[in-house]
């Protein structure tokens, strides 16, 4: 029983938002999945994946998204530094800032956790700002309560102001 409890106190309960613009954009989401499920955990739920026109830089092809919820026995520094391996080894190169990316892969939520780091801002800091974040996430996390906020994901998407459509797309990648 001790034992029991003591894993469950470390297990993480987190939310990753995938994206992809370059390339074949969904073969680089399937491959993010297996390695998140390789290197980092268990995938509770996936969202179907979404489609958003790109902003930032005109002529490129238009994100992939979808969000993840995950479970985790890794700390929220050993999360972030495991995204940004599996970012690398799909090919992203950090050049423009709004440029198109093979691999992009954010931390919405870990726990309830609030985090002020310079490095890592978790919640992430424009989820309450991007309807290609909060539609697919209240798709499997309406009711969830942002921390900082104290208004739920569905609240939050009621509230934003993003205009851009987002469109779900008829694709399930296996997780
Ligand atoms: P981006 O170009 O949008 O992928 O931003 C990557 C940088 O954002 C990385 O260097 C991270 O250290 C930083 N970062 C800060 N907060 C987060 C977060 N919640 N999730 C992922 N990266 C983050």
């Amino acid at each position: 029983m001790i034992l029991l409890s003591r894993f469950q106190e470390i297990m993480n309960e987190v939310f990753l938002l995938l994206g992809s613009n370059e390339g074949d954009r969904l073969n680089w989401l399937q491959k993010a999945i297996e390695l998140l499920c390789k290197n980092v955990g268990k995938v509770i739920t996936s969202t179907s994946v979404y489609e958003t026109a790109a902003w930032g830089l005109q002529e490129q092809q238009s994100f992939y998204n979808l969000v993840l919820k995950m479970e985790t026995i890794q700390d929220v520094l050993q999360l972030l530094s495991s995204i940004q391996n599996i970012e690398h080894i799909c090919g992203r190169q950090r050049t423009q800032k709004w440029g198109a990316r093979t691999l992009d892969i954010d931390i919405l939520y870990f726990n309830c956790d609030i985090i002020e780091k310079e490095t890592l801002k978790v919640p992430h800091p424009f989820l309450a700002e991007r309807r290609f974040t909060l539609v697919p996430l209240v798709a499997i996390a309406a009711e969830k309560v942002h921390p900082a906020l104290h208004k739920t994901n569905e609240q939050l998407l009621i509230e934003c102001s993003d205009q851009l459509p987002v469109t779900r797309i008829d694709v399930v990648l296996k997780t």
